[in-house]
C-alpha cells in the first residue's frame, strides 16, 4: 500500500519504534516517520531499575540502530516534540516549527512519572523514566550513599535492589500498609518484602509524608509519625500517567489514557494509539476497559497498530503480562488478579510458587508466579494459555505437582 503523506508516529519509545519496524517488515512502502522528544534511539526501559543500573555507566539498550533506520528508510526525528495535531488538515505540528503531514497517525507518547504533590522538591528528588533521569540518578547509587526511595512499587523496588548492590543504604516509605498494593498478591509481595530486609533495605510501610525539605545536598523528609530520613537522593516511584495532553487538545476521547477500540483506532479514524499511552477493551475480560503499563503489551500493541493502519482490521486479544527482577528474584503476572475470587498455589522446585487466581465461575483469569530466576516462566506460559481460553481448571489440578499443567491445556 503506497500513501502520500505516509503514517506518522509520535513518541519513539518501545511502542512507537516497533511499530515503525513493522510498517515495513509488512511491506509498507509509503513515508514512514518516527517523532521523539528524547534525544535517544528508541530504547528498552526495563534495564534503567535493573542490570543498567548496577554497572559503572549506565548503558542504553536500543531496541533498533541507525543503520537498521536508515536501510529500512524511517526517518528519525529526535529531540523534537509534536505539539499539535491538526486533524482536519491532517498535520502534525513540531517544537521547532515544522509540520509534519499524514495519511495515519500513531500516538505512542507513552506514560510519565506521577508527580509527587508537595512543596519543598528540589533537585535532589528525581523520578525514573528516562535513559538521562538513570544516569543521574547513578551517579549517586555508590557506597555510603544514602537514597530514600518513595513509594514502594516496581521501579522503586527494583531500583533498591540495584542501589544495595552497589552499597548505597537504602529506605523505603510506602503510604499503603504493604508494598505493591496494585495487582500483586500479598504473599508474593511478602516474600519480595522479606528480601529486601534480608539484604538490608529498610522498608517503612503505612507512612505518609509530612514534609519534605531538599537544600541541593540532603533530602529531609518528615513522615507523618514526626520522625525524619535524610538522605542524599530521594527517588519518587509512585506510579505513572498517561501523557494525552496533545490527544485531548485534539479533541481526542480520554478514558484513563488515550481512549482506544480492540482495533488500537481512537475516536479518529485516522488516528490510533497504543502502549502505556492508551486504555483499551480486554477482550478476554469481557471489553473491560485497561490501561497497561508493560513493555510487553508496548511491543505487541506498537506491532497491532501498525497492522491495523495499514487496514488489517485485527482485534487485540493479548492477556496482559507483567515480570519484575529483584536480586535473584523473578516475578511474572499474566492476566488481572483482581477479575479472580478464589486462589489455588502450586509449588514448584526451589521455593518457586505460582498462585493462580479463579473467578467466581471457575474460569482461570490470572497467574502470579515468584522464584529464583526463570522458575516460573513456564509454567505462566501454559496459565496464560489457558487464560486465552478461557479455561476453567479444576483448582485440585492446578495445585498439585503431580499434574502437569500442559495436561490441563489439552482438556
Ligand atoms: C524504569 C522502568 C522499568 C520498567 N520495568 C519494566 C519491567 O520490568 N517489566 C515490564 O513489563 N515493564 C517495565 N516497564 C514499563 C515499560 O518500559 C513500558 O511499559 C514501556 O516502555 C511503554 O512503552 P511506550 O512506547 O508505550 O512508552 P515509552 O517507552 O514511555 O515511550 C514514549 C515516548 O514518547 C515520547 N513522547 C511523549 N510525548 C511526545 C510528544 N508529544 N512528542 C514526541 N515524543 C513524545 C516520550 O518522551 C517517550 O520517549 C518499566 C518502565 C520503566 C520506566
Amino acid at each position: 500500500m503506497v500513501m502520500q503523506a505516509g503514517m506518522i508516529i509520535i513518541g519513539a519509545g518501545e511502542c512507537g519504534g516497533r511499530a515503525a519496524l513493522t510498517l515495513r517488515d509488512l511491506g509498507f512502502e509509503g513515508p514512514v516517520t518516527l517523532v521523539g522528544d528524547e534525544p535517544h534511539l528508541p530504547y528498552e526501559r526495563p534495564p534503567l531499575s535493573k542490570e543498567a543500573m548496577t554497572g559503572d555507566v549506565p548503558a542504553i539498550k536500543a531496541i533498533t540502530s541507525d543503520e537498521m533506520l536508515a536501510e529500512r528508510s524511517i526517518k528519525h526525528i529526535h529531540s523534537v516534540q509534536a505539539v499539535a495535531i491538526d486533524r482536519a488538515a491532517h498535520i502534525v505540528r513540531l517544537s521547532d516549527g515544522s509540520t509534519l503531514p499524514y495519511d495515519k497517525l500513531l500516538l505512542a507518547t507513552g506514560s510519565t512519572p506521577r508527580k509527587l504533590p508537595m512543596p519543598g522538591l528540589g533537585p535532589r528528588c528525581v523520578y525514573l523514566r528516562t535513559f538521562n533521569d538513570a544516569l543521574a540518578i547513578r551517579a549517586h547509587l555508590s557506597a555510603g550513599n544514602r537514597i530514600a526511595i518513595i513509594g514502594g512499587g516496581f521501579i522503586g523496588l527494583e531500583l533498591a535492589a540495584a542501589a544495595r548492590k552497589l552499597g548505597a543504604s537504602v529506605t523505603v516509605v510506602e503510604a499503603q500498609p504493604r508494598i505493591l498494593m496494585r495487582g500483586v498478591p500479598t504473599e508474593i509481595a511478602g516474600i519480595i518484602h522479606q528480601a529486601h530486609e534480608a539484604e538490608g533495605v529498610n522498608i517503612l510501610t503505612s507512612q505518609g509524608i509530612a514534609a519534605i525539605a531538599d537544600d541541593g545536598t540532603d533530602v529531609r523528609i518528615t513522615l507523618a509519625d514526626g520522625s525524619d530520613i535524610v538522605a542524599d537522593l530521594a527517588v519518587i516511584g509512585i506510579g505513572a500517567v498517561p501523557v494525552t495532553a496533545l490527544a485531548a487538545e485534539a479533541g481526542l476521547a480520554i478514558d484513563n489514557g488515550i481512549a482506544v477500540d480492540a482495533e488500537l483506532r481512537t475516536s479518529d479514524p485516522d488516528i490510533f494509539a497504543a502502549g502505556d499511552c492508551c486504555s483499551f477493551p480486554l477482550a478476554v475480560y469481557g471489553g473491560r476497559r485497561v490501561r497497561l503499563e508493560a513493555w510487553r503489551n508496548a511491543q505487541e500493541q506498537g506491532a497491532l497498530a501498525a497492522r491495523n493502519m495499514l487496514g488489517a482490521g485485527e482485534a487485540h486479544a493479548a492477556v496482559p503480562w507483567f515480570w519484575s527482577d529483584q536480586y535473584g528474584l523473578t516475578l511474572q503476572i499474566s492476566g488481572l488478579s483482581d477479575e479472580g475470587s478464589k486462589v489455588v498455589r502450586r509449588d514448584l522446585d526451589d521455593g518457586a510458587f505460582i498462585l493462580f487466581h479463579l473467578a467466581q465461575d471457575g474460569r482461570l483469569v490470572a497467574a502470579s508466579g515468584i522464584g529464583p530466576g526463570n522458575a516460573v516462566a513456564r509454567d505462566i506460559r501454559l496459565a496464560e494459555m489457558l487464560i486465552t481460553k478461557r479455561a476453567k481448571p479444576a483448582p485440585e489440578a492446578l495445585g498439585s505437582q503431580t499434574v502437569k499443567l500442559k495436561s490441563l491445556l489439552a482438556a
